[in-house]
């Protein structure tokens, strides 16, 4: 594994972060945040036309075929600027679970759409228990003759109000380990109800999405029926890279806002960062933030390798992300003083979407507990 980023990655982070800044400073986020779509199509068509929508996936599926490593790049700028976005959703999540299996039929049918930004597309998996893994699915799909009948409700998917197509993890089978089946729906299809669900980070939008004998064809189908779960898994490992870089990145920021008031704010005659008390909290911070940016950059070489221990990175990289980042961001909010805790201050934000981020795709304590599987223990 190359440590440092390659010439063309340094370039793709200086346009990334350039571009941010002018683009999504955080008066334009407050704005996104009161917005009912929750984004702004028109940075999210620029965001297609610099080519990051495409990075991560084949040329023949109209990706720029690159890696994970690259998009991490992007995906850390982004979480540095708390960028309101189904980018995520519909690169990360959707479009990484339809790269990652194997199923080039429905791959060639709906990537070209999320590379070219004429779709967005989410995934939704999670029901009432609130659970990340197939022993949470429940919801129910019947196969007729020519398709499958969807009744239920899935919560907490992912800008389902702004997407064109969902993948829906259904149980098709009592299998413990599996039994579920993937099927790509229409969210315009008959049947099909949205409704948005409140967020702790404004900047992110997720809802409840009804199934009301919701017809799907037959060839709705993503990877094999019946074993949706080691289809999803796959994606699910990516997606978990994904926020964990996105983490990293607004991690860093806090860090760097900290550190710059620490500088300028004086009691006692002194900057507050002179204070051991002060300095060491800094310092555990930067420990942290540089350790999850590794682990995730870690994971993202494993499986853009296909090395066998990358799922065990992508766990690690997720459960340390997330931990990492809540601390980071409260940390920095109490270095802040009062006025850390002020609507007007943008620290806020950044915390708001690590309590986010620590939480979707499951928690560290999950994560923990597969990294444990995984690991035989
Ligand atoms: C909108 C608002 C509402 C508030 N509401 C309340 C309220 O309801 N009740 C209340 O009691 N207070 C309230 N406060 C005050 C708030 O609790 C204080 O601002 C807070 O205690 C931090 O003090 P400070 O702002 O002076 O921070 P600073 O002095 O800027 O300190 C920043 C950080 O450095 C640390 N620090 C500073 N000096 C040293 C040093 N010499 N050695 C080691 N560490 C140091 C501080 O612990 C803090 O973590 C409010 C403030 C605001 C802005």
């Amino acid at each position: 594994m190359n440590v440092g980023l390659t010439d063309e990655q340094e370039l793709l982070r200086r346009q990334a972060r350039d571009f941010l800044d002018r683009e999504c400073p955080a008066a334009r986020v407050r704005q996104l945040m009161e917005d009912d779509l929750g984004h702004d199509p028109r940075m999210y068509a620029r965001m297609v036309e610099l080519g990051w929508t495409a990075i991560p996936f084949a040329e023949r599926h109209g990706g720029l075929g690159l890696g994970l490593v690259d998009l991490a790049v992007v995906l850390e700028e982004m979480g540095r600027h708390v960028v309101p976005s189904p980018f995520q959703s519909s690169v990360g999540l959707a479009g990484m679970t339809l790269a990652a299996s194997g199923d080039e039929a429905q791959a060639a049918r709906l990537l070209p759409s999320i590379c070219d930004g004429s779709q967005l597309a989410t995934v939704a998996l999670v029901e009432e228990s609130g659970r990340w893994d197939a022993g949470g699915v429940r919801m129910a799909a019947e196969r007729s003759s020519d398709a499958w009948l969807l009744h239920g409700e899935k919560l907490f998917v992912p800008d389902a109000q702004v997407a064109d197509r969902m993948i829906v993890a259904t149980r098709t089978a009592a299998d413990p380990a599996d039994g579920l089946t993937l099927l790509v729906v229409n969210t315009a299809a008959p049947g099909v109800t949205v409704r948005p669900l409140a967020s702790m980070d404004a900047t992110r939008r997720v809802a409840a999405v009804g199934f009301d004998a919701v017809e799907v064809p037959a060839d709705a189908v993503v990877g094999e029926p019946g074993r949706g779960w080691a289809t999803l898994r796959r994606g699910l490992d990516r997606a978990m890279v994904c926020i964990a870089a996105e983490l990293a990145g607004t991690a860093q920021r806090v860090l760097e806002m900290t550190v710059e008031y620490a500088r300028v704010r004086q009691q006692f005659g002194r900057p507050i960062g002179a204070y051991q008390a002060v300095s060491h909290r800094c310092a555990d911070m930067l420990v942290m933030v540089e350790s999850a940016r590794s682990l995730a950059y870690h994971a993202a070489w494993a499986l853009d390798n296909d090395v066998p221990e990358a799922p065990l990175a992508a766990a690690m990289a997720k459960a340390y992300a997330g931990d990492a980042a809540r601390s980071v961001a409260s940390n920095g909010l109490q270095l802040h003083g009062g006025i850390g805790f002020t609507w007007e201050h943008d620290i806020h934000l950044h915390l708001k979407r690590a309590k986010w981020g620590e939480a979707t795709l499951g928690d560290a304590t999950h994560h923990r507990e597969r990294v444990a599987q995984l690991l035989e223990l």
